[in-house]
């Protein structure tokens, strides 16, 4: 496989950027040799620089639910454009965003936009930490939510790849207020809270994890964290980065029929341009500058054109059968991928909610961090440059989600099961059942 271009722009870019990318887990550092630089990308393909077409499931990690430069998107961003790209002050996109949010998603009566999702979840501590008039946080290992300093404490697959369980440059004392659980874990939550008793503010959570790879919760673990924060007086936030939007409109939420006292949004919210958001409760929510006391701030939130991306994608997925057809797509692909697990003898699991799925291998049970860290790392990164060379681009670490937009269809699904079929019958060494 030639990439020269992508390799001589990858020389050039660690010259000039720390480790040449702008966030870690570009870098393919879980998986060996150097990335692809990007040129463009239409529905669910991508196009590198030296030309090479690939199937695209990392969809910049989320946010692209309809594919690639989805025409409604790309008009509306560019009427929107036209009319300059940032004031400053209020607009009238704002209003209609933070309207649509709160009718879809009914825990949110009142929200803030911000312009990604680490200002989200570090700006809903921060209300949290108001609003109880407490200061200690539960959070649970392998989840991620952004790189805010307190949080970054057991979070997820960029730090559990890059062997940094915490940062250097994050003072002990800023993370002394973080109790680390472990998910799916009732009884550690309780001993938590046991321990710390009136101290805690609130429990951040992914509803559904998506960053040690996609971990469903439990049936007893959402309604638990639900019961437990209100019956402490500490709140629950549901980090919705990943799942609003994607497995309903609702959200996780929805789907798990659980309403969260402030759930934080982003991805997905600006349809590919920086945009965050976190809300709740309006009692909570009033209690932010200029309304109440807690500071928070941005200049460029709620940017018209990220306003814009966010209204077109969430228009988008107001169609009936969206969630119904996105369903589908993910149930096919896991199918195809357990079947010929089986089918060549390669042990694994494939953990999936509606469509963000993670293939464990050598594993067969899932349901928090030190199950996902006994995976077979290998045996991840041949299997990552085996579908790579057949054109198809699966998220660059083991423990990340293979997202599914609108824009994969049947023919985009087989083309993915076939490249595996492949990969999956030399690495079972031929001895197919
Ligand atoms: C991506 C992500 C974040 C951080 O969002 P950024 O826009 O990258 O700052 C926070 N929480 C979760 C669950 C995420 O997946």
């Amino acid at each position: 496989m030639n990439a020269t271009r992508s390799k001589a722009l990858w020389k050039r870019a660690q010259e000039k950027i720390p480790g040449g990318v702008n966030s870690p887990v570009r870098a393919w550092k879980a998986v060996g040799k150097s990335p692809r630089f990007i040129s463009r990308g239409k529905g669910a393909y991508l196009f590198d620089v030296d030309r090479k077409r690939l199937l695209d499931f990392v969809a910049s990690w989320g946010p692209l639910i309809l594919g690639h430069a989805h025409p409604k998107i790309v008009a509306s961003l560019k009427r929107t454009l036209e009319k300059g790209t940032t004031f400053g002050a209020p607009t009238p996109g704002e209003v209609e965003l933070a309207e649509f949010v709160c009718k879809r998603v009914p825990s949110i009566e009142k929200l803030r936009l911000v312009s990604s999702g680490t200002e989200a979840t570090m700006s809903a501590i921060r209300l949290a930490r108001a609003f109880t008039g407490r200061s200690k946080i539960i959070k649970f290992d392998g989840c991620y939510h952004g790189h805010v300093d307190g949080l970054l404490v057991r979070a997820g697959s960029g730090p559990a790849t890059l062997a940094l369980p915490d940062s250097p440059g994050v003072p002990a004392s800023f993370t002394a207020e973080t109790v680390v659980a472990p998910f799916n874990d009732v009884a550690a939550v309780e001993a938590a809270f046991g321990q710390y008793t009136s101290t805690i503010a609130a429990v951040i959570v992914e509803p559904v994890c998506g960053n040690m790879g996609v971990i469903p919760p439990l049936t007893e673990f959402l309604p638990a964290l639900r019961e437990a924060t209100a019956r402490h007086g500490a709140l629950l936030i549901f980090d919705e980065v990943i799942s609003g939007f994607r497995l309903s409109t609702g959200g996780a939420q929805e789907l798990y029929g659980i309403s969260p006292d402030i759930t934080c949004l982003g991805k997905i919210l600006g349809g590919g341009l920086p945009l965050g958001a976190f809300g709740g409760r309006r009692e909570i929510m009033d209690l932010l500058a200029p309304e109440g006391p807690v500071y928070q701030a941005g200049t460029l939130s709620g940017n018209p054109l990220a306003v814009a991306a966010g209204l077109a994608t969430l228009r988008e997925l107001s169609r009936s059968g969206v969630y119904a057809e996105l369903e589908g797509k993910g149930k096919k692909l896991q199918e195809g991928l357990e079947a010929i697990l089986d089918q060549h003898r390669l042990s694994g699991v494939v953990n999936r909610v509606g469509s963000m799925l993670t293939l464990f291998f050598g594993v067969d049970r899932v349901q928090n961090a030190a199950d996902a860290r006994c995976c077979d790392r290998d045996r991840f990164a041949r299997f990552f440059h085996g579908m790579l060379k057949r054109g198809v681009y699966f998220p660059p670490s083991p423990f990340e989600a293979a997202f599914i937009s609108l824009a994969h269809g049947r023919r985009e699904l087989e083309k993915a099961l076939q490249a595996f079929e492949v990969w999956a019958r030399r690495e079972g060494k031929g001895t197919p059942r």
